[in-house]
């Protein structure tokens, strides 16, 4: 594609969402740009535990492969570069790379994702995905009769310790602080007897050899404790890359982009799917049919103009 043109539709985001988004696009006979760091995004990592065999699990790189592979091969349709800046023209937007490249285009889709907040702890890097990893949510049924730790003070901290407690022997929360042991997960976690609690304590290092296997804490009193355990989830939250956005389209208290049932955002022309919405679930399921469900949306809105 020539991209000094003006597009129909650019995508931002080369994970689930964005793929599907671009595939379902092109499908669609749209003149589209998937700009991107990367393809696959997310579905990349995949958690690696000793007692679980990789042909047990379908992966989200198995998932969205299909795609990822014709992009690769349709180089026109795909510009990999980091998005700085969306901006608003009379009749149009503007998509500043990081690069310098100004793209035109008619509508604009958001897939970029997500970050997951790192605990900043000597071992973190070590063992990410070796034992050690950032969605419970993704992971739990793996756990049965295991023993595990899940560090956060957010409500999805306890929603994984909560999953966890389910199906695991044990459940170590480390860092609640006393207002959210108040709220129905709290008192939930409070009554179960295989859910042990750190209240405000903090993650010192992470231990282990090929995998993460102890966690060490300590108390607001500077005792520290070492934990065992068969994995670490660290449920801190998530940073959405929504910036290029900021100030363009409405945006949650967690600073994800607002999106309607279309998955239209507060700005006619641009649409967001998948972990950087106000969508429910981080789950690549769900971001495949949300980039769907959004490039369907897009084209409704192009087709007078098309
Ligand atoms: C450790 C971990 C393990 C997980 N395991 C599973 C699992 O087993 N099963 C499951 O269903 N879900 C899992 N998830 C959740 C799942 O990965 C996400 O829900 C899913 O990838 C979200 O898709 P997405 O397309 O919205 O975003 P992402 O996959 O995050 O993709 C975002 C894309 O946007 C690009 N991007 C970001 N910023 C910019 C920018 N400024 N300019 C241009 N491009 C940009 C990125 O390079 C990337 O290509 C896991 C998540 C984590 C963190």
């Amino acid at each position: 594609m020539n991209k000094s043109i003006l597009c129909d539709l650019i995508v931002v985001g080369g994970g689930p969402a964005g793929l599907t988004a671009t595939m379902y696009a092109i499908r669609k006979k749209l003149n589209v740009l998937m700009v991107s760091k990367d393809l696959g995004g997310k579905t990349s990592y995949r958690l690696a535990l000793p007692w679980v065999k990789d042909y047990h699990v379908i992966r989200g790189l198995d998932v969205v492969n299909s795609f990822k592979s014709e992009l690769e091969y349709l180089n026109f349709a795909r510009h990999m570069e980091a998005v700085d800046r969306v901006e608003k023209r009379e009749d149009h937007f503007v998509v500043r790379t990081r690069g310098g490249a100004e793209l035109k285009t008619k509508a604009v889709l958001i897939a970029s994702g997500a970050k997951q907040k790192l605990l900043d702890v000597p071992g973190e890097k070590k063992f990410i995905m070796r034992g050690l990893c950032y969605s419970a949510v993704s992971y739990a049924p793996l756990f049965i009769d295991r023993t595990t730790v899940v560090v956060g003070d957010c409500k999805l901290a306890l929603r994984a310790a909560a999953e966890l407690a389910v199906v695991a022997k044990m459940v170590h929360l480390v860092g609640v602080c006393g207002g959210m042991l108040e709220t129905d997960l709290g008192r939930f976690l409070n009554g179960r007897e295989n859910v042990e609690i750190y209240n405000d304590y903090k993650v010192v290092e992470v231990l282990g050899e090929d995998f993460a296997e102890q966690i060490v804490v300590e108390s607001p009193a500077g005792k520290k404790v070492k934990i065992e355990s068969d994995s670490i989830f660290v449920e801190l939250g998530l940073t959405p890359n929504a910036q290029m956005v900021a100030g363009l389209v409405d945006m949650d208290e967690q600073d994800r982009i607002v999106v309607d049932g279309l998955n239209c955002t507060s700005m006619p022309g641009i649409f967001a799917a998948g972990d950087v919405t106000n969508t429910y679930g981080e789950q690549v399921l769900i971001a495949v049919g949300e980039g769907a469900k959004a490039a369907l949306s897009a084209y409704e809105y192009l087709l007078p103009s098309l």
